[in-house]
Order: structure tokens, then C-alpha cells, then sequence
């Protein structure tokens, strides 16, 4: 891979940073609003959610427990998934009898989330949703119900807050495309 260029590598902003920032806001809202009363628990899957969750976590007005899980998948390119899923980083406190929603940068062909959904439901959790904040329905495998949408895109590869590729250009603060030359490096 060449050497990442954060300004000329992009080729389309697909959302801008204001939109990201409105929508995470809407959704504080409305967590804050289904979850008043109840022990939320956000469950966030580094790395690349560590943006939504940090905005996410700030836009609640209830009190919320936080917790972090990294996942890989195995094999699989830097851009394809080949839903072979293994746990960098468990889970640091019990979710027993908690309302887990789990925080997901992105819901592509659903195996990751198909994985975790799995090993967290056998932790007992009171209840179970996701918060995805973008949603590619067009290469879903297994069907997912996502409780709290941020945005449905088109089927493109995008990069930005919080989205890599080969581990570079999470540090966008908007969500974007890379040019066709840059994918093609791999
Ligand atoms: P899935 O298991 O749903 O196919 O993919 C989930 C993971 O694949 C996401 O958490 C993300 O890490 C990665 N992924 C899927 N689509 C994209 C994309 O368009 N851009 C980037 N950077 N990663 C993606």
C-alpha cells in the first residue's frame, strides 16, 4: 500500500462531518428516551466504532455504563470480511441482567454482528439491541434487525470517523470514499 494522502486520497464525501454529528445527536436522543430508567450498557467493537461511541456515549443524558470488545476477522482482504470472527479483546465487567445495546461502526454482510450477537446474548444481558451508525444492506448475508440506524449507503467500500483502510484514515472526521488508484494498491 502507498503512502496515505488524508486530503488527495478522497474522492467523494459521502457524509459530511455536521450531518455525522447531527445524526449521532438525534440517536443520543432517542437512547436517552427508550432507555430512561433502565441500566444501559453501550458495548462498543473497536477500532473502527470508537468515534460513533465517543460522540454516541456524550449525546446520552442517562447514566450509562460503558464496556469494549475488538474483534477480527480472519483471513479476508482490507476490504472484504470473511465472517471467520475472533475476540482480540473480551468484554471487562459482567452484562448480567443488563440492557446491552452494542455499538457498531458498520453493518456490511452482518457475520460480525452475527458472531456477537451470539456470544453476547449467552451472557445473559436483560435485553440486546445494536446501534449501527451505517447500514450496507445491498451485501448482507444474514439478516440483522437494527434497532438504531444512523445511515443507509449504497454499496461502496467508505473510509472516516473511525473507518480504515489498511489501518489508515480513521481520523476523518467525515465518512468518504477513497479513489479507485488507492484501493488499488492493495
Ligand atoms: P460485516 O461482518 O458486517 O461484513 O463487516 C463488519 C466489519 O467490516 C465492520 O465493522 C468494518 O470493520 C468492516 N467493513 C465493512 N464494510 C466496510 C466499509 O465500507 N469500509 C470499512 N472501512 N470497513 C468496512
Amino acid at each position: 500500500m502507498r503512502a496515505p494522502d488524508l486530503t488527495a486520497d478522497v474522492a467523494t464525501v459521502l457524509i459530511p462531518a455536521d450531518q455525522l454529528q447531527a445524526k449521532v445527536a438525534e440517536l443520543g436522543v432517542t437512547l436517552s428516551r427508550d432507555y430512561a430508567g433502565r441500566e444501559l450498557t453501550l458495548v462498543s467493537v473497536l477500532k473502527g466504532a470508537l468515534p460513533f461511541m465517543a460522540d454516541l456515549m456524550r449525546a446520552i443524558s442517562i447514566p450509562v455504563q460503558i464496556d469494549l470488545m475488538e474483534v477480527s476477522s480472519y483471513g479476508g482482504t482490507a476490504t472484504e470480511t470473511s465472517g471467520l470472527v475472533r475476540i482480540l479483546k473480551d468484554l471487562s465487567s459482567s452484562i448480567d441482567g443488563r440492557d446491552v445495546v452494542i455499538v457498531e461502526d458498520i453493518i456490511d454482510t452482518g457475520l460480525t454482528l452475527n458472531y456477537l450477537l451470539r456470544y453476547l446474548r449467552g451472557k445473559n444481558p436483560r435485553t440486546l439491541r445494536i446501534c449501527a451508525l451505517l447500514d450496507k444492506p445491498a451485501r448482507r448475508l444474514v439478516e440483522i434487525e437494527i434497532d438504531y440506524r444512523g445511515f443507509t449507503i449504497p454499496d461502496q467500500f467508505v473510509v472516516g470517523y473511525g473507518l480504515d483502510y489498511g489501518e489508515f484514515y480513521r481520523n476523518l472526521p467525515f465518512i468518504g470514499v477513497l479513489k479507485p488508484e488507492v484501493y488499488g494498491s492493495e
